[in-house]
């Protein structure tokens, strides 16, 4: 039971390689978990090359993982032996502090990361929390449902925390792994959705997501032509852009909300959020109740990231696939009993 064998890069920037680990006992509020399906986010990327300067080695990336209960700690609530969940980017938090209490446990200052100095979900089994550990609904596609465990709530998050409406006009900048889930949540929602992409080839395809607008993010004069519309524009790309020109498509009132990780300080002049009240604002995933909403909401809605599937043995060619830009648009890589 302690045993998981694990892709795992042996330092940084290497290519993973199968690897045994021992876990040791299960823990009384830990859940073990067989992998069917785990999506590869970009963030696993990152964590491989050790960019953020956190990864431990050997590492074994995975943070969207669908999988069953295998076993249950003696004091693990809420799950069974056999139940379908995911775990997404967070494995555990400490459950008695103030964000964890307010049900905020995303931004807990003990939080896990499944990938954090904890062994991923590429492998055949992943722990987490049981709290954290969320009951899959009936229904859910469970090949393609990996990536809304990461990808999926990141972009649903602040729907969900500024009580976006369905009268609302929303921008999603970027058609990429984040991008294309955000407009078909946007759309599944009831909005109306403005997609911003560099690349014309995937206007067509932002348009077969949801999108009723397609704009060119290169193209000052378009971005001009929309200027005051939006209440929220999701910002999901990692490159800097017109910063000015994307603030200005803003309403009076509405948000610039980035869930990508520009590393460039994004500039932000003054007068252009106190004239019209626009807010910037951003955030990381989501609480275990925002998890299980989204999972119910895409159920219901029938909101699929749109996958390529690899076998989990293929892992290093899945991760170059995504690493030279060819995902289209999240990579699940699927378990040997999946
Ligand atoms: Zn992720
Ligand atoms: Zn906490």
């Amino acid at each position: 039971m302690s045993q998981i064998q694990g892709w795992a890069a042996q330092q940084a920037g290497q290519p993973l390689v199968r690897s045994s680990f021992d876990l040791g006992p299960l823990g009384a509020e830990e859940v073990e978990v067989a992998v069917d399906y785990c999506g590869i986010c970009h963030s696993d990327l990152s964590m491989i090359a050790n960019e953020w300067g956190m990864s431990r080695f050997p590492f074994v990336p995975g943070h969207e993982v669908i999988g069953r209960v295998l076993a249950l700690g003696e004091q693990a609530k809420g799950l069974r032996v056999g139940q379908r969940v995911g775990i997404g980017w967070t494995a555990g938090s400490c459950m008695h502090c103030r964000q964890c209490l307010s049900g905020h446990q995303n931004l807990c200052a003990e939080l896990e990361a499944t990938i954090g100095g904890h062994h991923g979900g590429f492998a055949d089994k992943v722990r987490a929390h049981w709290a954290w550990t969320i009951p899959l609904p009936d229904g859910i596609d469970l090949p393609s449902a990996g990536p809304l465990l990461c990808g999926g709530i990141t972009v649903l998050k602040p729907f969900l925390a500024y009580n976006i409406g369905p009268t609302a006009r929303v921008g999603v900048v970027g058609i990429g792994g984040l991008g294309h889930m955000a407009v078909k949540f946007a759309k599944a929602w009831g909005c109306e959705v403005t997609a911003f992409t560099s690349t014309a080839a995937k206007a067509d395809e932002a348009r077969s997501f949801g999108a009723h607008h397609v704009v060119s993010s290169r193209d000052a004069n378009a971005i001009q032509a929309i200027a005051g519309s939006l209440d929220l524009l999701l910002v999901t790309v990692n490159v800097s852009l017109d910063w000015g020109a994307l603030l200005g498509t803003l309403a009076p009132r509405g948000r610039m909300h980035v869930v990508g990780a520009v590393l460039e300080p994004i500039p932000v002049p003054a007068f252009a959020l106190i004239v019209t009240e626009r807010e910037v604002s951003g955030s990381p995933t989501g609480s275990p109740v925002d998890i299980a909403t989204l999972l119910d909401f895409a159920t219901r809605h029938d909101v699929r990231p749109q996958v390529e599937m690899f076998p989990m043995d293929q892992v290093n060619a899945a991760l170059k696939h995504l690493a030279d830009g060819k995902a289209r648009y999240r990579i699940v890589l699927e378990g040997a009993k999946g």
